[in-house]
């Protein structure tokens, strides 16, 4: 056991905690037995203080790994531990690829799965909670293993429960079948939100992964000008390479950049640049799966840049019918001088039975913003409102200072939630720093 700062990705609220790192479902349970109260961590690619438990004890699960042999049908059993990016370097040449990933591999399965992570093909294909067949997971009572069938309730309270049902220890995950390492993807640039948001409504469809880069630094009728790049799997006769797995990095980020390197004025350069840089329309262009899916994990501690002070990222959904609260923040943004990344628009599909999971049908934003403007707390509070308003939600794995009494209404189903935590954890054991800001683990 060691003590250990911990912090999240956006390093804005570090804490301190004893951390374990068990190996084995075995060590799992005899660690749980004897800490008064823990959570499970990842390799902490949540933004915030999700993975972490002041004065409590953190459970690292990254000695939890190992991947099982891939059946025919593409089924494979993987330990939590497991990253997604080990589990591609062992899958993708054998023609086989996670059904969902988030914009970076480095995140396990574990975290995968309680954040319920989405990708680019939401509007397709769901969540990550959809594509798992079954997991173990060891609860203050005991370990069991759930599936949708087998104790649905637990099932469906672990996928997006934030580790506070229990230690997932492995996971049965249905692969998708990949006939090379190349995507063919197309590319166009346009002028305006309101352009991006009706070709993403009208042809979205068309496209497996779709996903809009943002520009939140322009005002008027260029307001929210965008990339959108929307792309489709290979396939063997497509231009297509054979199946090669990622690569690792080859920058690195070796130390805090100063606070405040990344200010409006940089930040607008830099967006100006990324847009003049995309083509206004290429079609099927050849990308390999690294480049379309991680080009961030291209440099690693890339989350340095922003200094000491470290960022936010704020992440909401909401409702179809409220599409214009997309246009709303952006233009609150841009009007407040708060500087702001491109931002990741995408399209969300139907919701699964995750009873705290994020995605619901209709649109998402994130926006990476540094901490520093005197008006950035002020600012998110008033997204915040405008979210809730629209009947939308924040993402709990990139939150870092939402307030909980906005939470039930954001979460409708958190007493569902609650309910069934008390069941396997009756005592209250497993918390987070997350869960006692947001008040969703009691
Ligand atoms: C560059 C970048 C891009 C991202 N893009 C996306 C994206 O496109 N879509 C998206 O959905 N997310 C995205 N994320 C967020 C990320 O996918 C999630 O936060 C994910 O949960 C991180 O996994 P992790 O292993 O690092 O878990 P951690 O951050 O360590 O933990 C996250 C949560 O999972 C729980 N947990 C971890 N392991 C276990 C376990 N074994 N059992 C039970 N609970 C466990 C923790 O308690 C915590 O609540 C991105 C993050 C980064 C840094």
């Amino acid at each position: 056991m060691s003590k250990e700062t911990l912090y999240g990705w956006g390093r804005t609220s570090p804490s301190v905690s004893d951390v374990v790192s068990p190996a084995t479902e075995l060590e799992v349970i005899k660690d749980m037995s004897t800490a008064k109260q823990y959570i499970a961590r990842g390799l902490g690619r949540s933004y915030g203080d999700a993975a972490q438990l002041g004065g409590g004890t953190v459970i690292d699960n990254r000695d939890l790994d190992g991947v099982g042999v891939i059946s025919n049908d593409g089924v494979v059993t993987v330990g939590a531990g497991t990253s997604i990016d080990e589990l591609l370097s062992f899958s993708i040449p054998q023609g086989w690829f996670v059904p969902v990933t988030p914009g970076t591999r480095q995140v396990t399965l574990g975290g995968a799965v309680a954040a319920d992570v989405h990708g680019k093909n939401h509007h397709v294909d769901g969540s990550f909670g959809n594509h798992v067949l079954e997991m173990r997971l060891v609860t203050p009572k005991g370990a069991v293993t759930i599936s949708p069938k087998d104790d649905a309730e637990l099932f469906w309270a672990t996928v997006g429960g934030m580790g506070l049902t229990g230690v997932i220890t492995t996971v049965t995950v249905q692969m998708l079948k990949i006939e090379s390492s190349q995507m063919l993807v197309d590319t166009e640039r346009f002028e305006n939100l309101d352009a991006v948001m009706s070709a993403m409504q009208s042809g979205d469809d068309a496209y497996k992964y779709s996903v809009a880069w943002v520009d939140c630094m322009t005002k008027g009728s260029s307001m929210g000008r965008a990339i959108l790049t929307r792309g489709d799997h290979a396939k063997k006769g497509d231009n297509s390479k054979r199946l090669e797995g990622p690569k690792p990095a080859k920058l690195l980020v070796p130390f805090n950049a100063p606070s405040g390197l990344l200010n409006s004025l940089t930040i607008k350069a830099f967006n100006e640049v990324w847009f003049r840089a995309a083509p206004k329309k290429k079609l099927a262009q050849p990308q390999s799966l690294s480049a379309f899916f991680h080009p961030l994990d291209g440099v690693r501690d890339w989350n340095r840049l922003y200094g000491k002070r470290g960022f936010v990222q704020y992440q909401f959904a909401v409702p179809d019918s409220a599409g214009e609260t997309v246009n709303k923040v952006i233009e609150r943004l841009s009007s407040s001088g708060v500087p702001s990344f491109l931002a990741v628009l995408k399209r969300f599909g139907p919701s699964n039975d995750g009873m705290l999971s994020f995605p619901m049908p209709g649109w998402t934003l994130a926006l990476d913003l540094p901490v520093g403007p005197s008006a950035l707390p002020q600012v998110l509070d008033d997204l915040d409102e405008m979210v809730l308003n629209a009947g939308g939600r924040i993402y709990f794995a990139k939150d870092a200072r939402l307030s909980h009494e906005k939470v039930r209404a954001m979460y409708p189903r958190l007493d569902e939630f609650l309910n069934v935590k008390n069941r396997v954890d009756p005592e209250g054991r497993l918390i987070s720093d997350l869960s006692r800001r947001l008040h969703i683990g009691r």
